[in-house]
């Protein structure tokens, strides 16, 4: 169930050179990489650096899903409250789906478990997670995932509702209810743990998409990173 046809091989082997490419674009505020191609169209020959932007005259919106599906069978909760840092952690079953919220390019992946109690490192703390940079430029982190899906790796390339992974309680989530941490921050060099497990609050975009809407974090993430000055600022919670 984890197979999908945008993660062929000949996709994959074409990914990893364009990641760079996709993440200057994604940087930028309407770098014009494109035209045509409607979202969602995902032509099967590829074509470059296809959906990574849009044409130079204006943003083509950006579709958006509640990340935790099949929202049937799925029921999901979150507050509006993260300990130490914004995110949202959203409350569900064992095994339900991580799906990218939107079209993008995967960045980050930790397919083992590494998290021991005994040290606590920070970057072990999510155990099995995935991050993508979207396609509107900002970076979606999920972590606690009991698997990651197939194909899933740094260059892929998915689209809104594809999946990620799923849901359970790896890393420091072994003794909390199944939640998927679901973080929202600007882009940075992978490693940067600190910004990527959250920088704004999801849970306003969290309930757009779950009605249905496509409210974007976007500027709120861009205003961030200007308040910030920098792409990686030091950490200072929960370091
Ligand atoms: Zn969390």
């Amino acid at each position: 169930m984890t197979r999908r046809a945008g993660l062929a091989p000949t996709r994959a082997l074409i990914g990893a050179p364009l990641i760079a490419l996709v993440l200057v674009l994604a940087g930028g505020a309407c770098s014009g990489q494109r035209s045509g191609s409607a979202p969602g169209s995902g032509a099967a020959g590829g074509t470059g650096a296809a959906g990574t932007s849009t044409s130079t005259a204006a943003h083509t919106p950006a579709r958006y899903v509640f990340p935790v599906q099949p929202s049937a069978s799925c029921k999901a909760s979150y507050g509006h409250f993260h300990h130490d840092y914004p995110a949202t952690d959203i409350f569900t079953g064992r095994g339900c789906r991580f799906v990218a919220p939107t079209d993008g390019t995967v960045t980050e992946v930790a397919r083992v478990d590494r998290w021991d109690p005994s040290s606590n490192r920070g970057a072990d703390r999510g155990g099995r997670s995935v991050a993508i940079v979207g396609t509107d430029g900002v970076r979606y982190y999920g972590s606690h995932l009991e698997r990651v899906a197939s194909g899933i790796a740094p260059g892929a390339r998915v689209r809104a509702g594809q999946l990620l992974g799923l849901i359970d309680n790896s890393g420091d989530a072994g003794t909390t209810p199944t939640h998927l941490h679901f973080g929202i921050s600007w882009p940075t060099r992978p490693g940067i743990w600190w910004v990527r497990r959250g920088i704004v609050y999801p849970w306003p975009y969290l309930d757009s998409w779950r009605a249905g809407g496509s409210r974007s974090p976007a500027r709120a993430v861009r205003a961030a990173l200007a308040e910030a000055g920098t792409p990686e600022p030091p950490c200072r919670s929960g370091c």
